[in-house]
């Protein structure tokens, strides 16, 4: 099964090109001759995908309603190789790069956000590994996932002004060969399930060594002693996704499970974060796409004044906007993915995806309410959810505000040199 899906991923890449993007929108698929598209392979990587979305989508609200970890649909997705994929295929994993991956966080997404965060949590904790993670590392920490389905878990925020990630204050000393651990950190998805952490934490004692210098990057197992586990958090969106605070008191972690070395942690956690902006815009992008086609599908079935809500041009006038929106988010986190997986530095165009697609999410969210009238704000209609989904793509992996400092820092830069 996977080794197929493997194989159409490559498919999925080839008719991106071409205008694919599912069936959810009955696109017509061209292909351009010669690129060895295989209606076999397309049907199958179509198929897999629809088939989890199928599994996802009638069960979301509840999942949701009950603020339960998705266990079921994680494994189902493990099961089908829609987890772990930028995994190298010598560690067990897919080896997808990043414009393949976020095509396929992109379909989950469609189907409900907060169980692909759930399993798109994965990606950000092993995003450290894949980046800075010798051969020993990589092995251990990689193999026992694709071996069964455990989770992850990437640990930077703190509960005091999670922006400013150089002002971290969670502790590493050393001592003989391991590293003590003191400190708290909050907001952390999948805290409560992780198998082991990726920690970002400050190593230099000295609170004026730059933040170039003075942080080191761990692979904790979850299960060292020292390790509390706080509360789920009830979040106003996501609510299947597992969201806790965490606190470390004296953790023991061998020097083995240091990335690169000592110091080397806030480079590690920047080129991170250029790496996981793109899917967590394409994440909101599958949201935009869903509260699109929901306000289509609500608007060419509901009269008033006689008229199909369609026929009226006020509602045709913002269901266009709403596509122009969402084909604009889709192209800004394939650029961002493009430059990543053509080994170029990505940080503009990550941040650019980032924040354009976490606003337009919001803002088709909340058209897609205003479609829908009075039962747009009602439980029984799909698109309350996505309005309440939706915000959280303006907070984590960097605020809409930080974004746009990033992107300011990057623009102005280019003219100074
Ligand atoms: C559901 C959820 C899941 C999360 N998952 C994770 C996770 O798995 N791992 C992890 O490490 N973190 C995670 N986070 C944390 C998330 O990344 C932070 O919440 C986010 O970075 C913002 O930090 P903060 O909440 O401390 O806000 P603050 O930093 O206190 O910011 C408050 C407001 O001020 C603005 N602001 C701050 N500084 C500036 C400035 N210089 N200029 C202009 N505006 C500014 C911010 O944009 C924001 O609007 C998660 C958060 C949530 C809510």
């Amino acid at each position: 099964m996977i080794t197929l899906f493997r194989r159409s991923c490559g498919v999925l890449r080839s008719l991106s090109r071409f205008g694919w993007r599912s069936q959810h929108t009955n696109t017509v698929v061209q292909c351009e001759p010669g690129s060895g598209f295989s209606f076999g392979i397309y049907l199958f990587c179509v198929l897999t995908l629809n088939l989890y979305l199928e599994e996802i989508i009638p069960v979301a609200a509840e999942y949701d309603k009950m603020g339960e970890y998705p266990v079921p649909l994680i494994k189902r997705a493990w099961e089908l190789g829609l987890m772990n994929t930028r995994i190298p295929e010598s560690c067990g994993g897919l080896g997808l790069g990043s414009f393949d991956n976020c095509l396929i966080i992109e379909e989950l997404a469609y189907g409900c956000t907060g169980v692909q965060t759930a399993i798109e949590a994965n990606s950000l904790g092993q995003m450290p590994v894949i980046i800075a993670g010798n051969d020993q590392q990589q092995k251990k920490y990689w193999g026992r996932m694709t071996e069964e389905p455990l989770m992850c878990m990437s640990i930077c925020s703190k509960p005091v002004a999670g922006s400013d990630v150089a002002g971290i204050k969670t502790k590493a000393k050393k001592k003989g060969d391991e590293y003590i651990i003191n400190g708290q950190k909050m907001w952390i998805t999948s805290g409560g399930k992780a198998n082991w952490y990726f920690l970002l934490a400050r190593s230099d004692p000295d609170p004026k060594a730059p933040a170039s210098k003075g942080f080191t990057d761990f692979i904790v197992e979850a299960d060292t002693p020292g390790i509390q586990i706080g509360r789920k958090e009830l979040n106003m969106g996501q609510q299947c996704s597992d969201t806790r605070g965490i606190v470390f008191e004296d953790v023991r972690v061998p020097k083995e499970n240091v990335l690169i070395g000592e110091g080397a942690g806030f480079k590690i956690a920047m080129e991170t974060f250029d790496k996981t902006r793109p899917p967590v815009a394409a994440a909101a992008v599958g949201l935009a796409q869903r509260a699109l086609d929901e306000a289509t599908k609500y608007a060419l079935g509901r009269k008033t004044f006689g008229k199909l809500l369609i026929e009226h041009q006020g509602i045709s006038f913002l269901l266009a906007e709403m596509a122009m929106k969402v084909e604009l988010a889709r192209l800004s986190y394939q650029r961002a993915t493009w430059e990543v997986d053509s080994g170029h530095r990505n940080t503009y165009y990550a941040s650019i995806a980032k924040a354009y697609a976490g606003d337009i999410a919001n803002q088709l969210a909340s058209d897609a309410v205003r479609i829908f009238g009075g039962n747009g704000f009602n439980t029984k209609y799909p698109v309350e959810k996505l309005m309440r989904d939706a915000k959280i793509y303006q907070i984590y992996e960097g605020t809409a505000q930080m974004q746009r400092l990033i992107i300011a820092r990057e623009h102005i830069g280019r003219y100074k040199k």
